[in-house]
């Protein structure tokens, strides 16, 4: 149990400044073990929810009360009002956000993502994700992310590219192969990426590829890039069977969300034998106990621009699938989707994280009490940044790999964080979402402490 002088006081905290303080709970009732203080809004907020696993981890970790404040909260928000022309001649005023949240193991990394939801507080939690997944792989990546308030939907491919263009020159200064490498996340694709890329080469005079990861390969993009993501998520799924005692021919697989994450995961797997029986879509889903043939609903979206009317499979409901039974649920959507809602009734045996934040704290308690396996997202989707270091660094090589290279380099250290999270969970007898994070954070304090603080 706590030794509560570990705990930093609300008053320090309180000294604090920013971070919308007054909708969190105290950080001492977070902490503690036997009641924890589970508040409605760690159910919605993705940053209350990031912020609960990590004072659990730091607290199990006996965190030093000063890295503890400098590891919570990012180092750097940047918020911009980008006014563009749209096709019509309208002036329009887009938000936009760049967080940094550490660059401590190296330059800031993470997605760019576009929706009408996109807040400020949830793209804090996601830029500490990406801190501490990058420092579950052992890649010498700090954690940012960034987000336009915007219907991408919506846009023509102009307007799309003038906000993009304009969002990069607003963070000119802010970014670059040294300092932050924006990446795809929802709704940006390597086209997005090939605009920032050229943007900023066209402030600098030169061009300079390494300032974003997920470009075109022809752009200095790296082979094997756009399925990475699915690739990670097919690799430790593997090892999950071996760990389990089970084997992919036996194994059903529900996957939610069919957009680059998704629909890779469900092909590769499907390649290797396991038996895809449901996707899930934001509109409905479909289901075939026999097996979907991935491929071929891959062919039927690229034509149709949906997976729904498959005649490969029935047509069923959008949440019931989610709580259908099967042996591997792949959440590959969006956050909190896995609720107090919906977790007792989950029938999977290994639930492996592809989204960001696809659980609630709420829900993995309930998980945990379930017995569900969970391979934790900031272990199971970080095969698309891994992937994007191995672009940097072809990138500031100016020499390119295989894809056969890229997919070996990436099995290796997907195979070795697995490893090395369940050891982690075994040795401090926790699960193995808190054993991620208590790695995490174990590697982010001792740079932290190493490099000193700066006054
Ligand atoms: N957006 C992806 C993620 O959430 C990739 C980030 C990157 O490659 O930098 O992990």
């Amino acid at each position: 149990m706590a030794d509560e002088t570990l705990i930093p006081s609300n008053a320090a905290l309180a000294a604090h400044p920013t971070l919308g303080r007054e909708k969190e709970t105290p950080m001492q009732s977070v902490v503690k073990e036997t009641a924890p203080a589970l508040t409605l809004a760690q159910e919605t907020n993705p940053w209350e929810a990031q912020a609960a696993r990590f004072d659990e981890a730091a607290h199990r970790l006996k965190l030093d009360d000063g890295i503890w404040k400098v590891l919570r909260y990012p180092a750097r928000e940047i918020i911009v009002h980008i006014p563009v022309q749209m096709d019509d001649g309208r002036i329009e005023v887009f938000t936009g956000y760049r967080v940094q949240h550490s660059v401590a193991r190296g330059p800031g990394k993470g997605g760019i993502r576009y929706a009408p939801d996109v807040s400020l507080d949830e793209v804090r939690a996601l830029a500490s994700w990406m801190t501490w997944k990058c420092a579950v792989v052992n890649i010498p990546f700090g954690g940012a992310k960034g987000g336009i308030i915007c219907d991408p939907k919506s846009m023509s491919q102009g307007e799309l590219e003038r906000m993009t263009r304009r969002y990069t020159a607003a963070l000119i200064e802010f970014i670059g192969p040294e300092k932050d490498v924006p990446a795809p996340d929802m709704n940006t694709n390597e086209q997005t990426m090939a605009w920032i890329m050229d943007t900023y080469s066209m402030h600098m005079g030169q061009t300079i590829n390494a300032v974003v990861t997920g470009k075109p390969v022809n752009l200095g993009g790296s082979r094997g890039r756009r399925e990475a993501t699915g690739r990670g998520i097919s690799i430790v799924t593997d090892q999950a069977l071996k760990h389990l005692n089970m084997v992919p021919a036996e194994t059903t697989v529900i996957v939610q969300g069919f957009g680059n994450v998704g629909s890779n995961s469900a092909k590769l797997l499907w390649d290797k034998g396991y038996k895809v029986i449901g996707i899930g879509e934001y509109d409905g889903a479909l289901f075939n106990a026999d097996g979907i043939d991935i491929s071929e609903l891959l062919e039927f979206k690229a034509k149709k621009g949906t997976i729904h009317g498959f005649p490969g499979a029935q047509a069923a409901d959008k949440d019931e699938i989610l709580v259908s039974k099967c042996d591997v649920l792949i959440p590959a959507a969006t956050e909190n989707v896995i609720t107090s809602r919906n977790a007792a009734k989950l029938q999977c045996r290994i639930l492996c994280e592809g989204a960001n934040g696809p659980t609630t704290t709420v829900a993995d308690k309930i998980l945990e009490e379930k017995g569900i396996f969970v391979i934790p997202d900031i272990l199971a989707n970080a095969g698309g940044v891994t992937t994007s270091y191995f672009e940097w660094v072809q990138d500031r090589m100016g020499y390119f790999w295989t894809e056969d290279e890229v997919n070996q380099r990436l099995e290796r250290i997907m195979i070795d964080s697995f490893n090395d999270v369940l050891q982690y969970s075994v040795a401090h007898g926790v699960n193995n979402r808190t054993a991620a994070y208590m790695l995490a954070i174990d590697r982010v304090a001792y740079t932290t402490k190493q490099r000193g603080m700066y006054a």
